[in-house]
C-alpha cells in the first residue's frame, strides 16, 4: 500500500504539548477523568496524559465502528466499558480521529447517562469531509479535510498502528 507522511512525529509532539498545556490550565484545581477510546487513541492518550501537569485519573472505553474496510459501518459496538464511577466527575473523552461523528455521539450519550459533572472531547484529528453528526471538539490536534490516515495508533486492518508518524494512504 502506498503512503506518505502527512504529520511528522515532531509536529505531533509539539501539538500534544499544546493540548496538554491548555487542558492543564482549563482544569486547574480540578482532577478530571481522561477516558481514552480504544484502540486508536492509545499512543496519543499516553503522550497527552504525561504532558498534563495537574492530577488526572485515567480510564478506557472500547468502541469499534470499522469492519475491515476504510468505510465506517455506522454501527458502534462497545468492546469495553469504563471501570470508574462517572457521577459528578469532569470527564474528557480522548479520541484518535473524528470522522462521521457517530462514534463520539454514541459514547457521549453513554457517558452522559452516568451523570458526569461535564464532558469535553479531545481529538487528535478532526476529519471534516464525512461528518454526519455535529460533534463539538473542545481540544483538537489537527484538522484534515479528507483521506484515510494510518500510524500513531491509527490502523488499516489492525496494521500500521505502531508507526510513529501519521501517513496518508495514496
Ligand atoms: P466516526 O464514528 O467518527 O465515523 O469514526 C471514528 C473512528 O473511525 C475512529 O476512532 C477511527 O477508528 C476510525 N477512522 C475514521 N477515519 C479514519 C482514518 O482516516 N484512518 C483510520 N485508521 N481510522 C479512521
Amino acid at each position: 500500500m502506498e503512503k506518505e507522511i502527512l504529520i511528522s512525529r515532531e509536529r505531533i509532539r509539539e501539538r500534544v504539548k499544546d493540548l496538554a498545556r491548555q487542558i492543564s490550565s482549563d482544569y486547574e484545581g480540578k482532577s478530571p477523568l481522561l477516558i481514552g477510546i480504544l484502540k486508536g487513541s492509545v499512543f496519543f492518550f499516553a503522550d497527552l496524559v504525561r504532558e498534563i501537569s495537574i492530577p488526572v485519573d485515567i480510564d478506557f472505553i472500547g468502541a469499534s465502528s470499522y469492519g475491515s474496510q476504510m468505510e465506517s459501518s455506522g454501527k458502534i459496538r462497545l468492546t469495553k466499558q469504563v471501570d470508574s464511577l462517572l457521577c459528578a466527575r469532569p470527564v474528557i473523552l480522548v479520541e484518535d480521529i473524528v470522522d462521521t461523528g457517530l462514534t463520539l455521539t454514541h459514547l457521549v450519550k453513554t457517558i452522559e447517562s452516568n451523570s458526569p459533572e461535564s464532558i469535553k472531547i479531545c481529538a487528535l484529528i478532526d476529519k471534516l469531509e464525512r461528518r454526519e453528526r455535529t460533534v463539538c471538539v473542545d481540544y483538537c490536534g489537527f484538522q484534515i479535510e479528507k483521506g484515510f490516515i494510518v500510524g500513531y495508533g491509527l490502523d488499516y486492518n489492525e496494521k500500521y498502528r505502531q508507526l510513529p508518524d501519521i501517513y496518508i494512504i495514496k
